[in-house]
């Protein structure tokens, strides 16, 4: 059966590698040049790149993937295992370092708050009951009928799950120094909304983030990419780039050839991985379509962001592999961006810095350095806000390092909302697809299936299970389970 995957991001990829191996004949067609999606790479004078994630979590999704084709993670890219994990600055100028080590994370926390590590053990030990639940079924379900919820027992452990009750809360329950409370609740940043909106079943993010730790594919991010595109092609996956699909045809509710502006490809089944709203809306026609305007407009967005892509010409001493500057006001940033729908007047930023683990990304004595704002998606893009951030986090990173680094500066790319949209089609320009609330999450989420189109699929980080790289894997497989249940070949 002839499939045709729309997108090669990692869910596209994902989806494909499993539909081949289950026999299906599949075809990605990319718009870009290179495949990857948000997760491309490109290499300027000394540099390599990542243009989008840098944070190796949930490691054991990783390798489950690779494990269903007989291979492993080590196949196709070395990992290593960051320590310490991250750094967070804040507005006093300390510093704390995670390490990799969770009977060191102890000592940490009990050195800040006296007493905190015993309650750590509890928070993980609840985290690790939610992560280990998710993993082995919630978050596998294709979230088509409230059904796979009885199924799967999730009433039985609500309680549980914390379902109902605010991130925010839950760590506050725990923890009482505000610096321990911020640390933990940066993970959930990563799900696009506010703590205070994010459900407390998300403590699993904590769990991966401090006691699985962090990894990091030598070579990039984008290694993680072009191992699955190998793996594609040894299972027979013909992938196409620079096809831009314009247009979705179909026939007695089915469709039936996708058009390029280059040519047409019939199909059978057609998956759809590129941002949802752009499929429903640019390449079908109205009565075909799961959603209307009105419902994209009312859905919560994760932000989008502003980057900068920078080759420095020295190294940066006080700089870690993973540094996150939240030495601004973090509800401030939140409302800004989440409320007022504003740029973020004092935002915290993310400054990436690979070339201190990996020296394929930077020429000796120099830096690999990657800023990133979260920002309000649709927020206003012009070279003026640009650049105006763009001196603002310097301004901080060189009160930090202690030393100019303006002047060390022999590469710079910025990237941004408009960017966002005329690369991959994104609504709003979003970074990360829809934030995970609570009723945007499981069945909530919009349909992994068109319900006007027989045998149209919809995979990614719109869909179930949610945004981030290893749900955007697990989405992949979640649809391919689906479509091998639906279409079998005969
Ligand atoms: C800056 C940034 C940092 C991030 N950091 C992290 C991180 O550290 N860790 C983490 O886990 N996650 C991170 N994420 C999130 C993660 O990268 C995404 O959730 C994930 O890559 C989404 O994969 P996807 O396949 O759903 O979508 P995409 O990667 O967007 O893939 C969709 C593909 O569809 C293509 N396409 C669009 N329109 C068409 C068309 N008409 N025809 C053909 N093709 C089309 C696009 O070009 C794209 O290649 C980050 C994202 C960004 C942007």
């Amino acid at each position: 059966m002839k499939t045709i995957i729309i997108g090669g991001g990692f869910a596209g990829l994902s989806a494909a590698a499993q539909l081949a191996q289950k026999g299906y004949n599949v075809s990605i067609i990319e718009k870009n040049l290179q495949i990857g999606g948000r997760a491309r790479q490109f290499s300027s004078q000394d540099f390599v790149f990542d243009m989008g994630p840098s944070w190796y979590w949930m490691p054991d999704v990783f390798e489950k993937f690779f494990n269903q084709f007989n291979k492993s993670t080590s196949d196709y890219f070395d990992l290593v295992k960051l320590d310490p994990g991250f750094q967070m600055i804040f507005n006093d100028h300390k510093t704390i370092s995670i390490p990799s080590s969770y009977t060191k994370l102890e000592e940490l926390f009990e050195q800040i708050e006296p007493g905190s590590s015993n309650k750590l053990k509890k928070f993980m030990n609840e985290a690790k009951f939610k992560y280990d639940f998710s993993m082995d079924s919630l978050i596998y379900e294709p979230g088509i009928s409230f059904n796979e919820l009885f199924k799967i027992d999730i009433f039985k452990n609500l309680v549980k799950l914390q379902v109902f009750s605010s991130y925010k809360k839950h760590v506050a329950k725990y923890f009482k120094d505000k610096k321990i409370r911020t640390l933990l609740e940066f993970p959930v940043l990563f799900l696009g909304t506010a703590p205070k909106e994010t459900p407390a079943l998300y403590s699993l993010m904590a769990y991966s983030g401090f006691v699985q730790g962090t990894y990091y594919p030598m070579g990039g991010f984008h290694k993680v990419i072009s191992g699955m595109a190998r793996l594609c092609k040894e299972l027979g996956v013909k992938i196409y780039t620079n096809e831009d699909v314009q247009k979705i045809h179909i026939h007695n509710n089915k469709a039936y050839q996708i058009e390029t502006q280059t040519q047409t490809y019939a199909s059978d089944i057609i998956v759809a991985s590129a941002d949802y709203h752009h499929i429903e809306n640019k390449l079908l026609e109205s009565q075909y379509r799961n959603y209307s305007e009105k419902y994209w407009n009312k859905k919560v967005f994760s932000p989008s962001c502003l980057l900068f892509y920078l080759g420095i010409n020295k190294k940066l001493k006080k700089l870690i592999h993973h540094n996150l500057f939240f030495d601004a006001d973090i509800e401030k940033h939140i409302k800004d961006i989440y409320t007022d729908k504003n740029w973020p007047e004092n935002p915290l930023f993310y400054a990436c810095c690979p070339s201190k683990t990996d020296p394929t990304v930077a020429l000796e004595g120099k830096e690999n350095l990657f800023l990133l704002i979260p920002i309000s998606p649709g927020s206003e893009d012009n070279d003026h806000l640009r650049e105006k951030y763009f001196k603002l986090m310097i301004k901080r990173l060189e009160k930090y390092c202690g030393e100019n680094i303006m002047e060390s500066i022999i590469y710079k790319k910025s990237y941004c909302v408009n960017d966002f949209k005329t690369d991959y089609n994104a609504y709003k320009g979003n970074a990360y697809g829809l934030a995970n609330t609570l009723f945007q999450t499981a069945n909530f989420k919009p349909s992994i299936i068109n319900k006007n189109v027989s045998n149209l699929y919809y995979t990614g980080q719109l869909t179930v299970p949610g945004p981030g790289v290893p749900p955007s894997l697990i989405s992949g497989q979640v649809v391919a389970k689906l479509i091998a249940e639906k279409h079998k070949i005969k």
